[in-house]
């Protein structure tokens, strides 16, 4: 086994078999969005009743600017083939472990239960009666092998940014995500939605937890809105 492997850090949140999402960092907050929409008129709060009703007003009309006053930050560690769907979400900052300046750790994902191939959405899967045990077992022997084929390569002096080439997608990383309230609301809605791979919904909810815990009225009422 390489290296130490990164434990959890304090006031993070588990998702799947070794993953966490964890809020690093958070700038801004409802009353931040209403006080950014007010500035144009020289106001701010009005208190709390028009102030939630401004919050709806503006995500019902589309004028989302005052939601990117308000900045998240989290560490995220999570399979290779999630972040590939995460870092598609263009409109925020991204930095990762690098594999080729550390040695990758032998933590790679093993879902609890493999779902079937949908046959209608050629996207999606569906619950499916599949033989677990066995599944699990080959999976497991698969991502061993590769695990041990890469330690061999870089025993044989390979360079780490080499070796990873036979390393497979369930692969674990780690990265920091900044983004802003907007950008984050439009993440969710995505991949949230029961069209999104089940692993990266994981995530989505797990954030939307966090998201509803630091904006309640910005969450209620963009809740409110989408189930209109
Ligand atoms: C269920 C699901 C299935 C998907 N399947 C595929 C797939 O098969 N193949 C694939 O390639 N991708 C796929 N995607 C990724 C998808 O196409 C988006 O790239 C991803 O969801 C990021 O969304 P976004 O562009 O809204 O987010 P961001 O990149 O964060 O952008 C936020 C918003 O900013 C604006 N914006 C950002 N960049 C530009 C730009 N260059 N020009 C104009 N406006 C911009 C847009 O309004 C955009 O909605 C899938 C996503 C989901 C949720």
């Amino acid at each position: 086994m390489a290296g130490t492997k990164i434990q959890a850090p304090e006031g993070a949140v588990t998702v799947l078999d070794k993953g966490f999402v964890k809020l690093v960092d958070f700038m801004g907050g409802d009353m931040r969005a209403v006080e950014s929409a007010r500035v144009s008129f020289g106001s701010v709060s009005k208190g709390e009743e028009r102030d939630r009703k401004l919050l709806e007003y503006l995500l019902e009309h589309g004028h989302f600017s005052p939601f990117e006053h308000s900045v998240f930050q989290f560490h995220v560690k999570c399979p290779i083939f999630v972040v590939r769907q995460w870092m598609r979400h263009r409109i925020a900052s991204y930095n990762e472990i690098s594999a080729r300046y550390t040695e990758v750790h032998d933590e790679f994902y093993i879902p609890e239960e493999f779902r079937a191939q949908d046959t209608i959405n050629r996207q999606g899967s569906v619950e499916g009666k599949l033989d677990d045990a066995r599944l699990t077992e080959e999976y497991s022997a698969a991502i061993e092998a590769s695990y041990s084929a890469y330690q061999a390569l870089l025993k044989a002096g390979v360079a780490r940014e080499m070796a990873r080439g036979v390393l497979p997608v369930s692969q674990y990383t780690q990265f920091y995500w900044t983004v802003n309230a907007r950008s984050l609301l439009n993440f969710l809605d995505l991949r949230m939605d029961k069209h999104a791979q089940l692993e990266i919904r994981r995530y989505a909810e797990a954030i939307a937890e966090i998201f509803r815990a630091k904006m309640p009225w910005t969450w209620a009422a963009h809740r409110r809105l989408n189930a209109k």
